[in-house]
């Protein structure tokens, strides 16, 4: 199965519901950043929600979200925008805890349960916009649900997973995201939570191999129309050309060392990938400079 999101109206059309399959995205991310389970976890659920984000957006714009709890992952941060194209990364992705209890996998202890969860919305104007709230959880779900509610005046329920097999892959991820509609009615509200109260959990439902149209009958059986489907796919704005500029903007000096070095590369931090640049390339670079300047 691709990666996708469907946006659905539903519960008498006084709520949009959003639902993403993202476990390639997932993959692909965690294997750039050879992150351990707990680690891939925080990832992966941020990178479902940055996913959902996305495409609440419309036509070019974009968001950056920003994960940064007192925890040992430091911060995470998701690339995602209106065409269902995410990217993204932790600090330090060898983290991993579980829970001795039920054998789990303990997000909440890598990602820390203070600090803040910041928004930063690329809609195509001059300025970019910001909102943040606090982290309150540190399980990343809820942690967006309060930023939903109390920054962007949303009301909204999130429900994100990522399922890591025995041998430490990640196998599927996803999630839920229900926002109410301005004027929703307390019988609304009250459906919902009660459809809610009924679902299993995100891990449950990916590795029971539920589809988003399965998971939105689940919510809210025929009380819901789909939209629209969105594919997703893992994404990084890097590129050599992206680089080569980098390097061109940091004058001849700079170059010439480079150049003396017998070469050299960069490494985007967004998605490991490692651009190289000999000193054929540089020279033509090194040329480019030297036009700056004049
Ligand atoms: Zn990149």
């Amino acid at each position: 199965m691709i990666d996708y999101i469907i946006k659905a109206l539903a519960f008498n059309n006084e709520a949009r519901v959003y639902i993403a399959h993202t476990s390639q995205t997932v993959a692909e991310m965690v294997r750039r950043h050879d992150a351990l389970p707990a680690a891939a976890a925080a990832l992966g659920r941020s990178a479902s929600a940055g996913a959902i984000m996305g495409a609440m957006l419309k036509g070019n714009q974009r968001l950056t979200l920003r994960i940064e709890g007192n925890g040992p992952i430091g911060k995470i941060v998701i690339d995602a925008n209106a065409k269902g194209e995410v990217g993204g990364y932790c600090d330090q992705p060898h983290v991993h805890f579980h829970n001795t209890q039920t054998g789990k996998v303990d997000v909440k202890a890598v990602v820390g349960t203070q600090g803040s969860v910041r928004v930063v919305k690329d809609i195509g104007l001059r300025e970019l916009f910001t909102s943040e709230s606090a982290l309150v959880s540190g399980e990343i779900a809820e942690d967006l649900a309060y930023y939903f509610t109390v920054s962007e005046q949303v009301p909204s329920a999130v429900a994100l997973g990522v399922y890591i097999n025995p041998e430490n892959e990640v196998e599927s991820a996803g999630g839920f995201i229900i926002q109410l509609l301005p004027g929703a009615s307390e019988e609304t509200i009250a459906k919902i939570e009660a459809a809610l109260a009924k679902m299993p959990t995100t891990v449950e439902l990916l590795h029971d191999g539920k589809t988003p149209e399965d998971i939105l009958d689940l919510l809210a059986g025929n009380d819901a129309q789909i939209l629209e489907r969105l594919p997703v796919r893992f994404h990084c704005q890097c590129s050599y050309e992206r680089f080569a500029r980098g390097i061109v903007a940091l004058g001849e000096d700079e170059i010439r060392n480079m150049i003396a070095d017998g070469g050299a590369s960069a490494q985007c931090h967004f998605c490991n990938e490692v651009y190289e640049f000999d000193i054929e390339q540089l020279e033509i670079l090194l040329a480019d400079a030297k036009r700056n300047q004049k």
